[in-house]
């Protein structure tokens, strides 16, 4: 069956199994989606529907808690739970390490209730997960993983991870609790949102070149919340509260994206590059090392496919120098901490994907010439809303460095994408 994505409002995706003519069919296991100004008013109900009584843990984070967490808590009081809260300190990061400490909270807790960012709500998914807790989640703010996707970005051992969590059972979006979101918050979701469209290229390449899984429907519910984003520009450097709920449902459709895909092979795009890079470089803010990470890998891409730098010699990596650069940037233990890599980097797969290449080359161009004008114009958009929330845009990024990031953060995705092909050719190899 063909499913148009585009056409389904955000409410009607809760709860349904979509047959797709791709060959997948694709699950939103997240039972309600409800989005409205004061939506609040429906909490009460909505959890009953899910745990009709019993304890409820409230989660949130000290700067954003006030007023509306206290709206929050008298809702549930008034639908009879128990309710307990837990309110994070400060500007935490999203590490595991705080799942643990929820983790000795009492046992008999049956109902999360997250009122948060993107930080929070992954802490909040993954411990809803360990636990087999029900989660209501309320966005604060707009966050591309967040809110609903299967995923949730954690650092463990001092590394960001995107490591299997749970939906919401419901996601409770009161677009009157947004008001709060600042200007930072909106870049650095913006700023997420835009890099989706190299990992559309990667997912792309996989599918062209080794016969990965691809959904046109669900690219084209990306291309079309992207252009969402794009076309508030003007609105989100206003602050004009129409375009931030514009943005967050864009943001809410392309984490539902995320949920839908089976395998969760977004998340195994060289967008790590990016996480990886910022968490290193502490200069840079809200989305900024993300977005820019985007726009490098997407002209390494271009540049690469336009002219064929792909030479006859295979430099394999070696890994003992990998390792020690590893442990000097980020202080971990290589071996230990990385995944294994699934993809075969012997000679054969190499040559193999080099003649490949050669025969699509024309294909994967037009695809990359396709999303080429969405990526100049997202640039235009994110690097206003940025500077308006007063940072200067960083364009000093040194070409060297960012390939340092790259060759070194391949390591850590497991999709077979360009960049890693064109990292196992070498390309990258003299900046480790
Ligand atoms: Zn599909």
């Amino acid at each position: 069956m063909n499913v148009d994505f585009t056409k389904i409002r955000t409410s009607n995706f809760a709860d349904k199994n979509f047959i797709c003519d791709c060959g997948q069919s694709h699950k939103v296991a997240t039972q309600r989606i409800v989005i409205g100004e004061n939506a609040l008013m429906l909490l009460g109900e909505l959890a009953q529907s899910v745990v009709p009584v019993g304890k409820a843990l409230l989660i949130s984070c000290e700067d954003i808690f006030q007023p509306y967490g206290n709206k929050v808590i008298n809702r549930l009081v008034g639908a009879g739970y128990a309710v307990i809260k837990h309110i994070f300190k400060g500007n935490i990061l999203p590490d595991i390490k705080y799942c643990n400490i929820l983790n000795a909270l009492p046992e008999d807790i049956k109902l999360v209730i997250c009122f948060g960012g993107g930080t929070v709500c992954d802490i909040a998914k993954y411990f809803c997960y360990m636990r087999g807790i029900k989660l209501i989640m309320i966005p604060s703010a707009p966050a591309v993983f967040g809110h609903l996707s299967n995923y949730s970005a954690l650092f463990q051992d001092g590394i960001k991870r995107y490591i299997p969590s749970m939906p919401p059972n419901i996601l409770l979006c009161d677009l009157t609790a947004l008001c709060g979101a600042t200007q930072e918050m909106i870049a650095a979701a913006f700023g997420q949102l835009c890099s989706m469209l190299t990992v559309l290229f990667d997912l792309y390449y996989a599918k062209v070149i080794f016969g990965g899984h691809y959904c046109e429907n669900i690219a084209d519910m990306l291309f079309q919340v992207i252009d969402m984003g794009i076309n508030e520009g003007e609105g989100l450097k206003a602050k004009q509260s129409s375009s931030i709920y514009i943005l967050t449902e864009a943001i809410l459709r392309c984490s539902l994206c995320i949920q839908m895909l089976q395998d969760g092979n977004v998340i195994g795009s060289p967008y790590y590059a990016a996480d990886i890079f910022s968490f290193n470089n502490k200069n840079f803010l809200y989305g900024e090392s993300v977005f820019i990470m985007h726009q490098k890998i997407f002209s390494l891409y271009k540049l690469f496919l336009e002219n064929d730098l792909s030479g006859d010699i295979l430099l394999p990596s070696d890994k003992a120098v990998h390792a020690r650069r590893l442990s000097e940037i980020f202080g971990i233990d290589y071996y230990k901490t990385l995944p294994k890599i699934k993809y075969d980097l012997g000679v054969k797969t190499y040559m193999v994907t080099k003649y490949k290449i050669e025969e699509y080359r024309d294909d994967l161009l037009r695809f990359l010439n396709d999303i080429g004008q969405r990526v100049e114009k997202a640039a235009m958009v994110y690097k206003r809303i940025y500077q308006d929330a007063g940072y200067l845009f960083n364009q000093k990024l040194k070409n060297a460095d960012t390939a340092q990031a790259i060759a070194l953060a391949c390591d850590f995705n497991d999709l077979p994408c360009l960049l890693s092909y064109m990292k196992n050719g070498g390309l990258f190899e003299k900046y480790i």
